[in-house]
C-alpha cells in the first residue's frame, strides 16, 4: 500500500513500537532535570534568520549551510531552529529574565532542524533535549551541567560514554590565542585543505576538527588554548575539574576539543559513545558567557548543554519497545456497559480497549490476542467473566472486584 509519498529525505516517522523508548527518556529527563531545579521552557520552531546569524555565528558550518530558511509572506527571513541556546537567551532577554534571581536554570526538548548530508545518527529533523544554566559565571554551574548529563545517560544505562573535557579561555584570552592559532595555520597553509584554508581568518579553530589528513598533521602541531590558559581562566578550569572528581565524574582533557558554535567561551565538554560510529557525539555543550550580550542584552555569563535524542536512542538499542504489562480488553455486544468499565479502568491507571470495528465476540477475542491484552473482560450474558490471557484460566468475575482480581494474578 506503498504511496508515492516519502517522509523527506533525513526525516522519519517516529511509529507507536518506537514511541515508548522516548517517552521513557523524556520522562526521566524531565525528572533528573526537575529535581535540580531546571524548569521547562519551549521556544517557537522558527525564529528571525538575524537571531541565528547573531546568535550561533555568521562563520558556522549550521549557519553557512545546514539552515532551513524560508520567507513568509510579509517577506520576513525566517529559519527553523538549528539549535536551542539562542533562542533561549532571546527568551531569557524579551521575558526581563535577568531580573529574576540568577541563575536561570531552564531546560527544553524538542525538534531541530539541519540540513546536513544525512547517515546514521545524523538527520535532517532531529531532537534534542538540554538545559541552560543563565546568570552565573561560577565553575560550580559549569560541573553542575556537566554532572547533570552524566547522571542523565547512566540512569538511561548508556553503554561506553566517555567525557572529553576542554577550554577555549574567557573572550579575551580566546581571542588572542585565535591569533596564534591564525599564524601557525599561515605558515602551513600549503598543507591544508581547501575549506579549512578559506575559513582561517574566519574560524580557525574549524581545523582542528577536520578529517583531512594534511590538515590534521598540521593540526597535531598546533597551539592549545588548554595548555595556554592563564590567571582566572586556568583557576575556572582547575575548579571545574575539582568538582568534577568530587562528583565523581571521570573525563578526559582533551585539547583539540572544539564545538561547531561560535559562542563558546571557557568550559566544553562532550559526551562520546564509540559504538555510535562516525557520529559518537551523544551530547555537549559549554559556556557561552558572550551570548547574551551578542543578543544585546547586559554581560550574562551563561553555561549548558544539548543532547540528540536519537543518538542517545541508538545507543542504547532503541528498539526495546515496552508492551503494557496491564492492558485489558473488553469483549462485548454491549458497547455503552463497555465504554463505561473503559473508563473506570483508565482512570485506574490500566490501559483498556475494547472493539472499535463492529467485530463479533469471537473475531474481539482475537483481536484481544493482536493487541497483546494481558486480561480479557467478557461482558456477556447473566454474569462478567475475567481470562487471564498469560494462563488461560477464565472464572466469573464481580466487576467490583475486578481490579484486585487481576492485580492479584500479577507478577
Ligand atoms: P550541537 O547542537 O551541534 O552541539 O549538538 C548537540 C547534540 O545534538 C549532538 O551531540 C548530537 O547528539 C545531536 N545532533 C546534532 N546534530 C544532529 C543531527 N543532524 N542529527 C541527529 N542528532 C544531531
Amino acid at each position: 500500500m506503498a504511496s508515492k509519498y516519502q517522509a523527506p529525505r533525513g526525516t522519519f516517522d517516529i511509529l507507536p513500537e518506537q514511541a515508548s523508548a522516548r517517552t521513557r527518556l523524556e520522562r526521566e529527563a524531565a525528572e533528573i532535570f526537575a529535581r535540580a531545579g531546571y524548569e521547562p521552557i519551549a521556544t517557537p520552531v522558527f525564529e528571525d534568520t538575524a537571531l541565528f546569524e547573531r546568535g550561533v555565528g555568521k562563520s558556522t558550518d549550521i549557519v553557512r549551510k545546514e539552515m532551513f530558511t524560508f520567507e513568509d509572506k510579509g517577506g520576513r527571513s525566517l529559519t527553523l531552529r538549528p539549535e536551542g541556546t539562542a533562542s533561549i537567551c532571546r527568551a531569557y532577554l524579551e521575558h526581563g529574565m535577568h531580573k529574576l534571581a540568577q541563575p536561570v536554570k531552564l531546560s527544553y526538548l524538542g525538534p531541530f532542524f539541519r540540513h546536513e548530508r544525512p547517515q546514521a545518527g545524523r538527520y535532517r529533523q532531529f531532537h534534542q533535549l538540554g538545559i541552560e544554566c543563565i546568570g552565573t559565571d561560577s565553575p560550580a554551574a559549569d560541573a553542575e551541567v556537566i554532572v547533570m548529563l552524566s547522571t542523565l545517560l547512566k540512569e538511561l544505562g548508556v553503554p561506553g560514554v566517555e567525557l572529553r573535557l576542554g577550554s577555549l579561555g574567557s573572550l579575551d584570552a580566546r581571542r588572542a590565542y585565535l591569533e596564534v592559532l591564525k599564524a601557525h595555520l599561515h605558515a602551513h597553509e600549503g598543507d591544508l585543505s581547501k575549506d579549512v584554508r578559506e575559513r582561517i581568518d574566519i574560524n580557525p579553530l574549524r581545523a582542528f576538527d577536520s578529517d583531512d589528513a594534511g590538515t590534521q598533521a598540521v593540526m597535531a602541531a598546533a597551539p592549545t588554548i588548554v595548555d595556554r590558559l592563564e590567571g582566572e581562566d586556568a583557576a575556572h578550569f582547575a575548579a571545574v575539574r575539582a568538582y568534577l572528581d568530587v562528583s565523581g565524574v571521570a573525563y578526559t582533557i582533551d585539547s583539540s576539543l572544539v564545538r561547531g558554535l561560535d559562542y563558546y567561551t571557557r568550559t566544553i565538554f562532550s559526551f562520546v559513545c564509540d559504538s555510535l560510529g562516525a557520529q559518537s557525539e551523544i551530547g555537549g555543550g559549554g559556556r557561552y558567557d558572550g551570548l547574551i550580550e551578542q543578543l544585546g542584552g547586559p554581560p550574562t555569563p551563561a553555561v549548558g548543554f544539548a543532547a540528540g535524542v536519537e543518538r542517545i536512542l541508538l545507543a542504547l538499542g532503541e528498539g526495546e519497545a515496552e508492551v503494557p504489562q496491564r492492558k485489558v480488553f473488553i469483549v462485548t455486544a454491549n458497547y455503552d456497559q463497555a465504554m463505561e468499565l473503559a473508563g473506570d479502568l483508565r482512570q485506574k491507571g490500566f490501559p483498556a480497549e475494547l472493539d472499535l470495528a463492529g467485530r463479533s465476540q469471537k473475531g474481539q477475542l482475537k483481536h484481544a490476542n493482536r493487541v497483546g491484552a494481558r486480561w480479557v473482560v467478557f461482558l456477556h450474558g447473566e454474569s462478567p467473566e475475567l481470562r487471564d490471557m498469560q494462563s488461560g484460566e477464565q472464572k466469573p468475575v464481580d466487576l467490583a472486584n475486578l481490579v484486585d482480581e487481576m492485580t492479584g494474578a500479577e507478577g
